[in-house]
């Protein structure tokens, strides 16, 4: 890896580092969800990132993926356990990270259980390690917390403009034919931890969408309205996700929500439905990026 890359990558970390010091000092109960996201992925833009994908801010039994709509009128509830889980792109080259804060005085212990399960895989990370060994140690610390980890969602290797490259890194451990971190690679590992079930399932709601592949100026079954609005996607992100926010104001939300429609239909896009615990337990999340290379090792999104 080039130490140009490695600059963008550490660069990267850096603005995402400040959002999240961002989120801690904005998510308040009774702010509106659309406030705080706009809020941090205007701040993300102002440091010379991008998103690299629409700021989650997911509430209790909601471990993932609610980004608010355009017009979402939703606020953060008093009492509540909220996940902001927040990406930024520069030049492609990426960074993940996520806090979780409790408005109820009660999920303390279910935060500390994520965090400690993160701080203790960052800790055992090295050159070549099995992704199963950092499963294991996630899953051993959350458990002695008498939590679950979530089983069916983990961390991922990410690429230039790829925010899942390929590798998975587990929550659990048992996995027996396990991937190893050859270096250089850029990994996010990020620990679930509930008082439910210890698994997602898909819920309605679909608020993060990304292009499945190109799109060029001459699409058959799109109108040009349609295949200009999908070209500057294209353009913009790349396979990185989006959302109907940031497009709403330059088309208008029913074109943009209906062609998403069409183009789901299409496989030009894809959605990522909300994830909800399976038993509502409440659900905690702590999540850095780790750059790995052959003779040093930088958690890049705390770098701040
Ligand atoms: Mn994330
Ligand atoms: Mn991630």
């Amino acid at each position: 890896m080039m130490d140009t890359e490695v600059e963008l990558i550490r660069k990267a970390g850096r603005i995402a580092c400040e959002a999240k010091k961002k989120a801690k000092e904005t998510v308040k109960p009774g702010q509106r969800l659309l406030d705080i996201a706009q809020l941090i992925e205007s701040f993300i833009n102002s440091m010379g990132g991008q998103p690299a994908f629409p700021v989650n801010i997911s509430i209790n039994s909601e471990a993932a993926h609610y980004s608010p709509l355009a017009d979402d009128e939703k606020i953060v509830p008093e009492a509540s356990i909220v996940k902001v889980d927040l990406g930024v792109s520069v030049d492609g080259y990426l960074a993940d990270t996520a806090i979780t804060i409790d408005f109820s005085g009660e999920y303390e212990d279910l935060i500390k259980a994520s965090e400690e399960a993160l701080n203790k895989a960052i800790e055992s990370v090295s050159p070549n390690i099995k992704t199963s060994l950092i499963g294991n140690i996630i899953e051993k610390t959350i458990k002695s917390y008498g939590y679950k980890p979530i089983r069916n969602l983990s961390g991922h290797s990410m690429s230039r403009y790829v925010l899942h490259s390929g590798i998975s890194i587990p929550n659990v451990g048992g996995e027996i034919l396990s991937p190893t971190l050859k270096p250089p690679i850029l990994i996010a590992i990020e620990p679930f931890a509930t008082n439910g079930l210890g698994l997602v399932l898909e819920g309605k709601d679909k608020t993060i969408y990304s292009l499945t592949r190109q799109i060029g100026k001459k699409e058959k079954k799109f109108g040009e309205q349609e295949i200009d609005f999908l070209v500057e996607i294209f353009n913009e992100r790349k396979n990185l996700p989006f959302t109907e926010r940031w497009y709403a104001r330059k088309y208008s939300l029913d074109f943009v929500r209906q062609t998403l429609v069409k183009a789901e239909k299409q496989r030009v896009v894809t959605s990522y439905p909300v994830l909800i615990e399976s038993a509502n337990g409440a659900v905690s999340q702590a999540e850095d990026t780790v750059l790995i290379l052959d003779n040093d090792i930088v958690i890049t999104t705390r770098e701040c």
